[in-house]
This record gives C-alpha cells, structure tokens and sequence, in this order.
C-alpha cells in the first residue's frame, strides 16, 4: 500500500463505518480537493483543531488504535465543551515512513470514535516527518446556545462529570513502567504499591481512551452558564473559565469526584493532586445555577455519566489564584499543583 492507495483505503472505511448515517450536512467527502459541507442555516459552526506529538502527547511505540482514539476524543471533547454536535473531521498524518500498521490503525481508531457521535472524517493530509496527528472537528450549535468560557455568574455551582485524575495517575503508572519514576519517588508521591493490576490497567486506559462527554454536553445548551472541557489540569482549566468570566472560584476538594481505581492506587492526597492538576481526562467542567442541580444530576445518568457538583462561583478575589481550594475533610491536594502547559 502506498500514499494513494493508502486513501483509497480510508475512502473504504469511511463509507464503512459511516455509511447510512453519514450526516445530512457533509455534501462531498475524501477524494476531492476540498469537503463540501452544508451547514443548518440556523447553526453556527464550531471548529476546534488539536495535534498530538509522539513523545509529547504519547509515547512512540503506543497502540495505533489508541493514539488514533485519543486524537478524535481530545478534539471531540472539545465541541462537547461548546455544547455542538459533533458532523465532521479532517486528519493530518506524519509518518516518520511508511508504516502500514501504524498508519491504517491512527485511521481506524479515529474512525471508531468518529462513528459512534455520528462525526464524518471527510478529508485530511498524510505527509512524512516526526509522528503527528491533527485533527480538526467541526460541530453544529443552534445560534445564541453555544456555551462559552465566559457566562459564568457569581452564585453558580461548578459542577464535573465523571472522575478526575484517572488519567494523570495512569501517565504516572506508565512513568514508573518506563523507569522515569523510581519506585520510592512514586512512594514520596503517594503510590500505594499494592495496587492490583486491574486498577493500575483502568487508569492506564483512561489515559489511551478517553471518551469526549458529547451526548450530555448537548443536553447543557440553555442551561450551562459556561463550560470548559478538561484537559489540561482542572484547576488550571477552571481559572481560565474564571478569568474570561471575571468571576472567582471555591472548590471542595473533599467533593471532587475520584474513581475507585485512583484510590486504589494513590494516597488520598495524591489522588486529589492528580485530580486538581494532571490533564487529560476530557471530562466537562460547567457553571450552571444550582438550582437545575437535581435534573442536571439525573441528565448525567441517562447518559451513564455521573456529576458531581465541586463548588462555587463567587466574586473575583483581589489576588490571585482566582480559583481557591479548600477541604471540609481537611485533606488538601499538594500545594502548587495546578496543571500543564507546554511552554
Ligand atoms: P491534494 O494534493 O489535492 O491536497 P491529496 O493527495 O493530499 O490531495 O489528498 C487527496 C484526497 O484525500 C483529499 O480529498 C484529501 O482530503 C484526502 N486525504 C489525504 N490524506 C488523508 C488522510 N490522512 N485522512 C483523510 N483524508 C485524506
Ligand atoms: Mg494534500
């Protein structure tokens, strides 16, 4: 197989895993120099574009499947944080060279995830160089319901879907695997050795796949006063909300919601560490009046998912951090963990 064989391919699998359901809006799709899209004349189009790096964002030598996996989800999820509806994606491959397994697995995994929120991949590029992925996603919102940064009011609830730190302590795990982390640095941080395989294999999983929050995230249109996704470490993510809101924050760190394989791996401590500053985890973070507290709860659930309301907005402290911490347990994360950024 080669470049344009290699197309031809995906060309295949699109009409495969789309077929039927290939959405109304997408007019034309791979082989021609350009997609043709055609947008609900009442939406807005969302567009969002994200690049994963192999040593950056996964580790060479990661399973195709799930590098491709982990490129739709990051871009899905965020469309999910605007509220819109996942229609189409482009995807951008550079191979080191010509490597069949790789390459035709990026594409299924993107694929696979595409196909279950009904997104289309309609185009893209595949060139060669250091390994990277970009996808670029776009999304369909109603006008006046998209749900931005900026909204959230002083007395709103902050709420989070699912856990926090499951993958932050999964990159953790793959860490000590690799020998980047010794075993008594892993102690100092927290690790509780005798985390059973099971638990460690669940955290390490999250980190591969993550699932963008896309069906509930519609479910927030009209009612989210702000929503961000996160993905970069949820007191970092949340101070931006904050900042574009010039509102302040107060979490609970006794409420933020831990899965039982985090705790099964990490001191209480730690895992409340992961889970205020590791990235990756793609759930939502959303500001909303916490008196559509009860249905958003049940909302959650129809979608498998659950929420846990964190804390609350509140006026603009004079200095910073925006987004305080406390803990009515008294356990507090370690001091200064805050989230990640590249530069
Ligand atoms: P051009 O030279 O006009 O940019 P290409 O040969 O790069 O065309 O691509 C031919 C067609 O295949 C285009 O429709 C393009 O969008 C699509 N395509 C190329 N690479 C990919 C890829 N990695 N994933 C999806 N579609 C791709
Ligand atoms: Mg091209």
């Amino acid at each position: 197989m080669k470049e344009f064989e290699f197309i031809e391919w995906i060309k295949a699998q699109v009409h495969a895993s789309s077929g039927a359901c290939a959405s109304a809006d997408v007019v034309l799709g791979i082989g021609d120099d350009c997609a043709l899209i055609r947008p609900d004349a009442h939406d807005l189009l969302a567009i969002s574009t994200d690049t994963l790096v192999a040593g950056t964002h996964f580790y060479a030598g990661t399973d195709p499947l799930a590098i491709g996996h982990k490129a739709a989800a990051s871009n899905l999820s965020d469309l999910a944080a605007m509220g819109a509806k996942p229609i189409w994606c482009t995807l951008a491959l550079t191979l080191p060279s010509w490597d069949e397994t790789l390459a035709c697995g990026i594409v299924s995994g993107v694929l696979q995830v595409l196909h279950r929120c009904g997104a289309v991949l309609v185009g893209g590029d595949t060139t060669r160089g250091p390994l990277s992925i970009t996808l670029t996603v776009g999304g369909s919102v109603p006008e006046n319901l998209a749900i931005k940064r900026s909204g959230a009011k002083v007395g709103d609830a902050v709420f989070v879907t699912g856990t926090l730190g499951d993958a932050g302590g999964g990159l953790q795990l793959k860490r000590q695997l690799r020998a980047e982390i010794s075993l008594s640095e892993a102690q100092k941080f927290g690790f509780i050795e005798a985390a059973s395989s099971e638990a460690q294999a669940v955290l390490m999983a999250r980190l591969d796949r993550p699932t963008a929050r896309v069906q509930f995230a519609q479910r927030l249109r009209g009612i989210a006063s702000a929503a961000l996704d996160v993905s970069d470490g949820f007191l970092q993510d949340l101070t931006h909300l904050c900042q574009q809101s010039s509102v302040g924050a107060l979490i609970n760190a006794a409420a933020l919601p831990l899965s039982s394989s985090l705790l099964a791996c990490f001191e209480l401590s730690a895992a409340r560490t992961l889970a205020c500053s590791a990235g990756e985890d793609y759930e939502l973070c959303f500001t909303a009046s916490s008196l559509h507290a009860d249905a958003l709860v049940q909302s959650a659930a129809d979608c498998g998912l659950r929420l846990t309301q964190v804390g609350l907005i509140c006026t603009a402290p004079l200095a910073e951090p925006l987004v305080q911490c406390w803990s009515s347990d008294g356990v507090l994360p370690q001091s200064g963990a805050r989230g990640f950024q590249h530069f």
